[in-house]
């Protein structure tokens, strides 16, 4: 009886240590020896990593997402699948009653090598980097321009952007509180000038999941018509470079110029690199689904997405867009925007791009 009692104890001593970096305490995933193979049970470790385990029994695939990546285990193989390359745990990952188990020196060998940064393995103990949670749920709008700002404005009603940007915002920050229960923050509310870094700082001080600016567009020649959705980029189209051109001119006009506008250059060398190159994919991807649902929703013409390098966009450390809903200079689009139905219109069309984004996002987090 002592004796078992011993090997008991011995047992449920061997586990995997795991500390998040900035906690105090510890975790212990107990191990499970398979063949004189550890092994450690992907149950147990996803509400520690805050990751998710997505089994797909028809393919013999296990998904495991962590830190905004994916690895892709076949089911009795040692090869898994990391960032579209191929890599070798040694020992393969097995099932058992219902359940996956990946060898452990995944996670003492390998993890570390994938996530230098985040995870390492010393005398015994796992540190991991706490995961942050990718779902959304915070969301910043941006309506463009404001106070002594106009923006574009209209060459039939003298609309100003600034108000149609600010109209569309606010029916859309309804929608998406009402309908999604996403905390919606405004860079600004009323009728104010805001600086552009000051927004996009707005976005980062509030820890903010997605970054939407609004805008309308206009050309010099009326007959421009179209909506068209951007992501940041300092690779530009010279179609691109005009409304680029167009909505970063604010700095010029109202923000003390040249001074201003070398402190956006600065920014794009300190900040861009470590922001939205992370978050390409996934601003193209948020800029695709608004873009396709304003297009079928309001019969817009459609100029696609585009990447263009505005300065509202740069440094924010989030999935972030510019949406130009139309161009005010075309006397037919401009009595639309004006135009509160239409305005409502546009406003759903962006929420169910911004939703069918969230959905996906969330998804990855929850499944
Ligand atoms: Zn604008």
């Amino acid at each position: 009886m002592l004796i078992m009692l011993m090997i008991l104890a011995v047992t449920a001593a061997f586990g995997l240590n795991i500390q998040i970096k900035g906690q105090t305490g510890r975790k212990t995933v107990v191990e499970k020896k398979i063949d004189g193979i550890d092994y450690l049970a992907i149950d147990d470790l996803t509400p520690i990593f805050k990751c998710i385990s997505k089994q797909e029994k028809a393919d013999q695939r296990l998904y495991f997402h962590l830190y905004g990546e994916t690895f892709i285990f076949l089911d009795s193989a040692s090869y898994y699948t990391f960032k579209n390359q191929s890599y070798n745990a040694h020992f393969p990952l097995l099932s058992e009653s219902g359940k996956y188990y990946i060898p452990l020196n995944f996670f003492t060998e390998l993890l570390p090598q994938h996530f230098p940064q985040k995870v390492s393995f010393a005398s015994g103990m796992l540190r991991i980097e706490d995961p942050q949670d990718y779902g959304v749920h915070v969301i910043v709008l941006d309506p463009g321009h404001g106070g002594k700002d106009p923006g574009a404005v209209g060459k039939k009603l003298k609309a100003q952007e600034k108000d149609i940007n600010l109209g569309v915002a606010l029916k859309l920050k309804v929608l998406l509180e009402k309908e999604l229960g996403l905390q919606v923050l405004m860079t600004r509310n009323d009728d104010r000038f805001v600086s552009l870094g000051d927004r996009t700082k707005f976005a980062n001080d509030n820890r903010a999941n997605l970054f939407v600016s609004i805008h309308t567009n206009a050309s010099k020649s009326t007959s421009s018509k179209g909506a068209e959705t951007y992501y940041l980029s300092t690779a530009v189209t010279s179609d691109a470079r005009a409304v680029e051109a167009l909505e970063n001119q604010v700095v010029d006009l109202y923000e003390g110029g040249v001074e201003a506008r070398s402190k956006y250059d600065g920014l794009d060398f300190i900040l861009s690199d470590l922001s939205q190159t992370e978050h390409l994919e996934s601003s193209n991807e948020l800029a695709g689904n608004i873009q396709q649902n304003i297009v079928a929703g309001t019969k817009s013409y459609d100029r696609g997405v585009k990447q263009a390098n505005f300065y509202v966009l740069r440094g924010a450390f989030m999935p972030a867009v510019l949406v130009e809903l139309g161009f005010i200079s075309n006397p037919d689009e401009e009595r639309l925007l004006v135009d509160s139905d239409y305005q409502q219109r546009l406003a759903r069309t962006i929420f169910e791009g911004i939703k069918r984004f969230k959905y996906r996002y969330d998804r990855i987090r929850n499944t």
